[in-house]
C-alpha cells in the first residue's frame, strides 16, 4: 500500500510509531531507540504492509543530523578542540587502521580481494554521529572533557570519510578485483590522484578559515540583528537557516560532509554565551528529526540477512562492537585516560551508522564492494546500534570489577540495571536536584546541622557530589526505587529543587505515599504549577519568578531611601 502524499505518510507514521514502539520499549526497560528501530523495520520495504518512501526518510535524517551536529558544536569552544587534536587524531587515525585491518581480514576470509576488503573495513571503522551524541546527552556527559573528547574523535573520523570518499573514486581502478578476488590491473593516475587529494584539502582548508574568520565575526552580530527584531520566530527561523545552510553551503561548496559544517556552524557560536543558549532553545525540532534517524535505518534493514548471513554478519558485527571498542579503549590507556573514561568513549563508539552507509554505497557503485557488503553493513549497523544501551551497562558492570574501590552499585552508568544504594540515614533530609537551586539549599542544610541525602541525575554533579563527601542516590527521583534508596520513609524533610513541575508534583505525592508525615517543599514557575504541586503533596511551593521580583523591588526600594551610590553594572 502506499499513499498520496509520502512526505506527510512518512511523518505521521515514522513518527507515529516510533513513539508507539518508543514507549513499548521503555515500559520494558530496554532503550527507546531499539522501539525506533523496530518502527522503522515495520514501514520498511521488506516486511509486509504500508511502506514508506524509502528515498525521503534519509533526507529527513539528515536533518536531524545537522541539527543535532550543530547543537553539538555550541557545546564546543575552538579552545577545546586544539587541546583535543594531540589525542583524538593520532587515536582515531589508529582505531581507524586496527578496525579496517581487522574488516579486510574478514573480507578476506569471505573469498573478497584487497580492494574490497579495505572499503568494507574502512565502513566498519567510522561511528554514527547521532548514536553516539545520544548516548553522551542520556548520560548527561556531552558538556565534560570525556564527552567532548567523544565528539571529537568522531570528527576525525568524519574527516576521514570525507577524504575517503573523495579518494574512492580515482582509486576505484586500482581497488577493484575480478570474481575470485586477485586484482584487475589497470593503471591509476597519480596526478589526478594528488590533485583531488590536494582540492578536498584545500577546499576544506577554505572552508574551516572562511568559518573562522568571517562566520565568527559574522553569524553572531547576525543573530545579535535578528534578536534585536524582538520577534522570537524571526529569531528561531534565523538559527535554523544558520545550522541548514552552513551545512548546506559547506557540502555543496565546500565538498564538506552535512554533519562537519553543521558542527562548525554551531563551532562559531559557541563563544559568545548568549547566542549560545539562544540558539539552543531555537532547535526544537532536532530530538524529532533524529528519531527519524533511527526510523530510517531501520526502514533499509531486510530482517532475512539473519538467517541467510548469520555467520558473515556475526563477523562483521564483532568488528563494529569488539574491534572498535577494543582499539578505542587501548589507545585512550595507551594515552593516559582513566579506565572510566576510555570505556565510556569505547563503548560509545562501538556503532556504525551513516557515514558507513555512504561509503559503503558508493563502494558498491564503483564495482569495489560486492553488493552483499551493503547487506552485511546494513545488518551489523542495525544490530550494533540496538546492543550499543545493553553495551553500555555490561561495560558499567565490567569496569566495577576493573576498579575495586567503587562498589557496584556506585558506579554510575548502568546504574538503571544495579541495585541502588539504600540510606540509612533516618529524621533526615531529602533533597531533590543539585543545580543552582538545589545546591545552595544543600549547603544550607548542611551548615544547619541536617543529616541529608541528595537525589541527583546528572552523573557528573554525582562523581562530585561524592569526591566532596556527601550521600547521594543517583538517578531520576520520579522512580520509586531511586526514592526509597533515599530512605524517604523516615526522612523528615523533602525539598524538591527540579525546575519541572510535573515531575516535581509527581516525586512529592510519590514522597506522601511513602512517608504521609514527611514535609514537603517544592519549587514552581507558574501559578498552575503552584496549585499542581500543592494538590499533588507539596505543603510548601516557592515560585522562582515571585521571588525574583520581591528581590527586584527590595532593591528598588533600598535604593529609593539610600543616597550611596549604586554598583556600577560590570562592562560588557
Ligand atoms: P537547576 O535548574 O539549575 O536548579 O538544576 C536542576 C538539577 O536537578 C539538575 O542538576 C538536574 O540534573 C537535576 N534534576 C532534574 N530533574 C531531576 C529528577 N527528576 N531527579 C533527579 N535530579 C533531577
Amino acid at each position: 500500500m502506499t499513499l498520496e502524499s509520502p512526505l506527510i505518510a512518512i511523518l505521521v507514521l515514522g513518527l507515529g510509531l516510533a513513539f508507539i514502539f518508543g514507549a513499548v520499549a521503555q515500559r520494558l526497560r530496554i532503550s527507546p531507540i531499539v522501539g525506533y528501530l523496530l518502527a522503522g523495520v515495520a514501514i520498511g520495504p521488506f516486511t509486509p504492509g504500508f511502506v514508506a518512501d524509502s528515498s525521503l526518510a534519509p533526507q529527513l535524517a539528515d536533518v536531524g543530523i545537522i541539527l543535532l551536529m550543530f547543537g553539538v558544536g555550541l557545546h564546543f569552544s575552538l579552545k577545546d578542540l586544539f587541546s583535543l587534536g594531540r589525542i583524538v587524531v593520532p587515536g582515531a587515525i589508529l582505531q581507524i587502521v586496527v578496525a579496517t585491518a581487522l574488516g579486510m581480514s574478514l573480507a578476506w576470509w569471505m573469498g573478497w580481494g584487497i580492494g574490497a576488503g579495505l572499503v568494507f573495513g574502512l565502513s566498519l571503522a567510522i561511528g554514527s554521529t547521532v548514536v553516539l551524541t545520544r548516548a553522551l546527552n542520556d548520560r548527561h556527559v556531552m558538556d565534560t572533557p570525556r564527552g567532548h573528547l567523544a565528539v571529537g574523535w568522531l570528527i576525525v573520523q568524519d574527516l576521514v570519510t570525507v577524504l575517503a570518499l573523495v579518494l574512492l573514486p580515482p582509486l576505484a581502478g586500482l581497488l577493484r578485483a575480478d570474481v575470485n578476488g586477485a586484482p584487475i590491473p589497470e593503471a591509476v593516475d597519480f596526478a589526478t590522484l594528488a590533485e583531488t587529494l590536494a582540492v578536498t584539502l584545500g577546499l576544506f582548508g577554505i572552508f574551516i578559515a572562511l568559518m573562522l574568520i568571517v562566520g565568527k565575526r559574522a553569524i553572531p552580530a547576525f543573530l545579535h540583528y535578528v534578536a534585536h527584531t524582538g520577534s522570537r520566530e524571526l529569531f528561531r527561523l534565523a538559527v535554523l537557516s544558520v545550522a541548514l545552510g552552513v551545512a548546506f553551503i559547506a557540502a555543496q561548496l565546500f565538498g564538506v560532509s552535512f554533519a562537519l559544517g553543521a558542527f562548525f556552524g554551531g563551532l562559531v557560536l559557541s563563544e559568545s554565551e548568549l547566542s549560545q543558549r539562544a540558539a539552543e532553545e531555537s532547535l526544537p525540532l532536532r530530538d524529532a528529526f533524529a528519531v527519524l534517524f533511527f526510523v530510517s535505518v531501520g526502514m533499509l534493514f531486510n530482517p532475512a540477512v539473519l538467517l541467510t548471513e548469520t555467520w558473515p554478519l556475526l563477523g562483521t558485527l564483532a568488528v563494529v562492537t569488539i574491534g572498535n571498542a577494543g582499539a578505542v579503549f587501548l589507545i585512550l590507556r595507551m594515552f593516559g585516560r582513566t579506565t572510566s573514561d576510555a570505556v565510556l568513549i569505547a563503548v560509545g563508539l562501538a556503532q556504525i551508522g551513516e557515514f558507513s552507509f555512504i561509503l559503503s554505497d558508493l563502494g558498491i557503485d564503483l564495482d569495489v564492494l560486492p553488493e552483499r557488503a551493503r547487506n552485511l553493513i546494513l545488518g551489523a549497523s542495525i544490530l550494533s546500534i540496538f546492543l550499543n544501551p545493553a553495551l553500555f551497562a555490561l561495560a558499567d558492570r565490567l569496569k566495577a570489577r576493573l576498579e575495586p574501590r567503587k562498589t557496584r552499585a556506585q558506579t554510575l552508568e548502568g546504574r538503571k540495571h544495579e541495585a541502588i544504594p539504600q540510606s540509612a540515614l533516618k529524621d533526615h533530609a531529602v533533597l531533590i536536584g543539585y543545580g543552582r537551586v538545589g545546591q545552595l539549599v544543600g549547603e544550607d542544610l548542611v551548615r544547619g546541622g541536617w543529616p541529608l541525602v541528595v537525589i541527583e541525575d546528572a552523573i557528573d554533579v554525582v562523581e562530585n557530589l561524592r569526591a566532596g563527601g556527601v550521600e547521594v542516590i543517583s538517578g531520576n527521583a520520579a522512580d520509586e526505587r531511586v526514592m526509597r534508596g533515599a530512605n524517604i520513609a523516615e526522612a523528615r524533610l523533602l525539598v524538591v529543587a527540579i525546575p519541572n513541575g510535573f515531575e516535581a508534583g509527581q516525586i512529592a505525592e510519590q514522597a506522601r505515599r511513602i512517608n504521609p508525615n514527611i514535609e514537603t517543599i517544592a519549587r514552581a514557575h507558574f501559578d498552575a504549577e503552584v496549585d499542581y504541586l500543592k494538590r499533588h503533596g507539596a505543603n510548601e511551593v516557592i515560585m522562582g519568578e515571585r521571588e525574583i521580583a520581591r528581590a527586584m523591588m527590595e532593591y528598588a526600594r533600598v535604593r529609593k531611601t539610600s543616597t550611596v551610590a549604586a554598583p556600577q553594572p560590570e562592562p560588557g
